[in-house]
Parts: C-alpha cells; sequence; structure tokens
C-alpha cells in the first residue's frame, strides 16, 4: 500500500496521525494510505500563508510569474509519474492525464505573463482617479475529483498570481496527484506561499468557517456550492463557484453529421463524461437526427473500455462508488421509459471497476431524467427538434447554464443562435476548448464569478480606486 506522500505546510512535508483510503477505480480497491488532514494542521497551514501573503505580494507581477513559470517546468520534468498517479487514483486513460498535465503546465506559462496593471480612470482638469487591484488575502481552494490537476492550476495559479497565498484541499477521491504538486512546489515557493492539505469532506467545511481565510475558490457540485457560499456569508469571505453543467450542443439541418458525429462523441464520453462542460445532451435537427444516431451508435461500438493503464483504454471506469450507482440510476431509470431506444456499446472487463458501456440514448423526451440531470457518465441523450425556437427555449430550460455548442456549416449563423443560449460560454463547431487567458465560468447554478483571463484575475482581487482632486486644499 502506496503511503508515502505528505501535506505541504509552510514549505515543508507533514503527516497526519490519522489517515484514509484511496482506490483504483479500475478494480475499487484500496491502493494508497493518504494523510486526513486535522483542524491544527489547517490552521498551521493558514497561519504559514497569512505570514508569507504581504511579502509575495510586495514582490511583484515578474518575481511571481517566474515562480510560477518554474513550478510549471518542476512539473513538467515529473510529468510521466505525477500522470500515471494520477490515472491510479482518478481512472482516466494514462493518455488523457499525460493530456490534462501537459494541459496544465501551458496553462501556468499562459497565467505568468497574465498582470493586472492599475487603471487610469480619469484624467481631467479637475481630477485624476487611478483604479488599483490589491490580492484577495489568503485564499481557500476546494476541489472535486474529475480533473484534479488541471482544476488545481486553473484555480490556484491565479491566485499566486494576483499576490494571495493559498491551502489547497483535493478530493478526498484524487488527493495523490496533488500532494505531489504541493511536494513539488516546495522546491519552486517561498513557505507559506502554496499549501495544500488533503482530508475528508469537513475539512472543506472547516476552511470555509475559517477566520483567517479571505476567499474561497470552490469547484464542486451545486449541492456542496450552496453550502460553501451559507458558510462564507457568515464571514463575508469572497467567493467563486465554478459548479455543474448540463451542457446542451445544438446540430443544424446543414451540418455535415460525418464530420460532427466523432467531436461530439469525444466532447460527451472525454474522461467518461466526467467533466463539467461536457456534451451532456444533443438537440438535432429532424432532417440530421437519424444520421447522427446511426454514427454515434457506429462510433460507440468500437470503443475500448478499460484500466486507464491499460494500452489501448479509450474510456476508464466512472471514478467512484457513489457515482458508478448514480449512472447505473439514470440508465436502470432511461430503460423504463416507453419507446426510448438504447443502444450499447462495448462490453465492459469484468470485475470490481467502477466500468460503464457507453451509451447513446433516443426516442427520449426533455422531461427524462438523463436528458435533465447531470449524468456525468458516458450516456449521450440525442433530441430531435424541428423549430429553432423550440430547440432554443428546450435548451435554455434548465437550471444550469456553464456551456454550450452549436454545429453548422455556417458559422455565422451558428454563432448567432449560439447567442441566444443562456450559459457562460458557447462554441461553434466546437465544444470544451478552455484557455488560460479566455474567461470561463456558468450562469445561473453553474456558479458564480470568472476564472481565467483578465477578468478572472480581476475576481480574485480587490479593486481601489484612487480620486484625487487637483485643486490643492
Ligand atoms: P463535491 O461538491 O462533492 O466536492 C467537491 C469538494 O468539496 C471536495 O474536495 C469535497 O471534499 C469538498 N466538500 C464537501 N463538502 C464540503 C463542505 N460542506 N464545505 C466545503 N467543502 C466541501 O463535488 P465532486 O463530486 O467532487 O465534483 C463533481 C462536480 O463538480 C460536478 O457537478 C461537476 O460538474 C463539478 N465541476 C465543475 C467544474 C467547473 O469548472 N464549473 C469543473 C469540474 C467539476
Amino acid at each position: 500500500m502506496m503511503n508515502n506522500l505528505t501535506h505541504t505546510i509552510d514549505g515543508a512535508g507533514q503527516g497526519s496521525e490519522g489517515s484514509f483510503e484511496v482506490c483504483d477505480p479500475s478494480t475499487s480497491l484500496p491502493f494508497a494510505l493518504c494523510p486526513d488532514g486535522s483542524g491544527e494542521q489547517l490552521d498551521l497551514a493558514v497561519l504559514a500563508a497569512r505570514r508569507a501573503q504581504r511579502q509575495w505580494e510586495a514582490s511583484g507581477w515578474e518575481a511571481r510569474g517566474e515562480a510560477v513559470l518554474a513550478f510549471s517546468n518542476a512539473v513538467r520534468q515529473e510529468l510521466d509519474s505525477v500522470a500515471r498517479l494520477l490515472t491510479h487514483e482518478q481512472g482516466k486513460p494514462l493518455e488523457e492525464a499525460r493530456a490534462e498535465l501537459m494541459r496544465a503546465c501551458e496553462s501556468m506559462d499562459s497565467f505568468s505573463r497574465q498582470q493586472l496593471k492599475s487603471v487610469v480612470l480619469r484624467d481631467d482638469d479637475m481630477e485624476l482617479v487611478v483604479e488599483h487591484f490589491y490580492a484577495a488575502g489568503v485564499a481557500a481552494v476546494i476541489s472535486p475529483w474529475n480533473s484534479p490537476l488541471g482544476l488545481f492550476t486553473l484555480r490556484v495559479i491565479p491566485l499566486l498570481m494576483s499576490g494571495s497565498t493559498v491551502v489547497q484541499k483535493p478530493s478526498p477521491y484524487t488527493p495523490l496527484s496533488s500532494l505531489r504538486l504541493g511536494e513539488i512546489g516546495r522546491r519552486v515557493f517561498p513557505p507559506g506561499v502554496l499549501n495544500v492539505i488533503a482530508g475528508r469532506d469537513p475539512l472543506g467545511q472547516w476552511m470555509t468557517d475559517h477566520p483567517g481565510i479571505d476567499r474561497v475558490s470552490f469547484t464542486g457540485s451545486v449541492r456542496t456550492g450552496k453550502r460553501v457560499m451559507a458558510s462564507a456569508a457568515e464571514s463575508l469571505k469572497r467567493v467563486g463557484l465554478e459548479l455543474g453543467g448540463n451542457d446542451p450542443a445544438i446540430v443544424l439541418a446543414d451540418a455535415d453529421v460525418k464530420k460532427v458525429a466523432p467531436k461530439l462523441l469525444w466532447a460527451a464520453l472525454r474522461n467518461c463524461g466526467q467533466i463539467c462542460m461536457a456534451v451532456k445532451r444533443i438537440y438535432a435537427h429532424e432532417s440530421v437526427h437519424d444520421e447522427l444516431v446511426r454514427e454515434l451508435e457506429a462510433l460507440v461500438s468500437g470503443i475500448k473500455v478499460g484500466s486507464g493503464l491499460a494500452q489501448g483504454t479509450q474510456l476508464g471506469p466512472l471514478q467512484n462508488r457513489m457515482q458508478y450507482d448514480f449512472v447505473q440510476e439514470l440508465i436502470a431509470d432511461t430503460r423504463q421509459l416507453p419507446g426510448v431506444r438504447i443502444h450499447v456499446g462495448t462490453e465492459t472487463p469484468s470485475g470490481e471497476g467502477y466500468f460503464v458501456s457507453p451509451y447513446v440514448v433516443s426516442n427520449v423526451d426533455d422531461a427524462a431524467r438523463i436528458v435533465c440531470e447531470e449524468q456525468f457518465g458516458p450516456v449521450i441523450p440525442v433530441l430531435k427538434f424541428t423549430e429553432l425556437e423550440d430547440v432554443l427555449q428546450r435548451a435554455n430550460s434548465t437550471c444550469y447554464g456553464l456551456s454550450a455548442s452549436v454545429w453548422s456549416s455556417d458559422p455565422k449563423k451558428a454563432a448567432e443562435v449560439g447567442a441566444r443560449i443562456q450559459a457562460g460560454t458557447v462554441w461553434v463547431n466546437n465544444h470544451m476548448m478552455l484557455d488560460a487567458d479566455i474567461p470561463f465560468g456558468g450562469w445561473k447554478t453553474s456558479g458564480i464569478g470568472r476564472g481565467n483571463g483578465l477578468l478572472g484575475l480581476q475576481n480574485c482581487m480587490e479593486s481601489q480606486v484612487v480620486r484625487v482632486l487637483k485643486t490643492p486644499a
């Protein structure tokens, strides 16, 4: 049993008295013990972050950018071993884990060049008005289990760039690869700047309750996001929430189905569907609907499901038992719908792993649970539409508003359709492109605030306006 990873607190490694098991989702068996961070250890991490904060902020954008770049390079040096650890605990195919880590490094490189400079808002005979931006202070970053390292960098690094210091908590399902990033960070950042502490759900609540924390950046479910906001309200902590999604993809009548189908397939199935911004429901115009269903059914039939560490695996297991049971429940619910057509892709490996075949579901209506809930699994519902007004109304009939896509041979027309979808990001002829310099975030219950880009930096900083009357007092 692997048992060698520690928290990073004040620049040093620290174990805990307690520990919890981390399972390999391809076997469901524990393969590692993770230290279970205590309240006292959280206090130490927050204290260290507070001590380091002023100097870190005073070091300036250039110096912080250099440190972030050094971190990114140090992570690249260990890419293979960290990616393997990620696959072991999360389940995704090794190539996907490597891609997640490479993208994380590219994001860090991009963040290292971002700066939010003071802005002159007015300069006339009467008055000089300048807006300055300051770090929030000590920030808590609480992360989910689906893309631990991609989300570690997208949330932690802008805060570090802005001059805040950070205490990060990974999900108890996938804590190990984040602890590894914390270890790598010890070689690069001054003590206290980046603290990584693993623990179970109560540690998350202690963080949102903690009086020494100024800002909470939370990524996870809507249910927990509401609790985070309620807890942060006590001390009016600043909160950024990146929550769930039920992304629609609308395929217009003029789309080239053969080209679109494989792109839609992987926008729905990557990471076994466990991505907030994955395609979760497809609306196809009646003139292309049947052909698209046939294409998707043919494509899922060729997918290789297996352990993420096995050669050639395209679809790994779901990450944990709770998610596996939920997706099985949705599949059972879908099976009993009258008239529904269900196409099951390839066989899953035998054993106790959390494997689910990829499914294409059609002849299903909008009220079905598989359509209106966030499935977070490899099940793709395809729905038919005739009128544009009708499909827009159906796409927008959801409590979510993270992202969406429109597919057509006329990108300009598709962009006009996309502009009418209530979501933070709308892609045309694409889905899931995410860049460190482009703001991303959700409408409605998909979140509050934006990450990435200058808007993302602004969101995690405090603004101060200085107004100077030019007439002497
Ligand atoms: P979750 O809400 O169960 O847990 C997320 C984190 O919160 C974990 O670290 C957990 O330990 C912690 N936590 C649990 N209870 C807490 C509490 N009361 N206070 C503070 N922290 C607490 O989410 P999950 O199941 O790990 O993640 C899946 C969800 O995340 C999906 O809904 C997915 O769409 C969403 N997600 C959103 C984005 C985005 O950018 N919008 C990205 C990835 C995942």
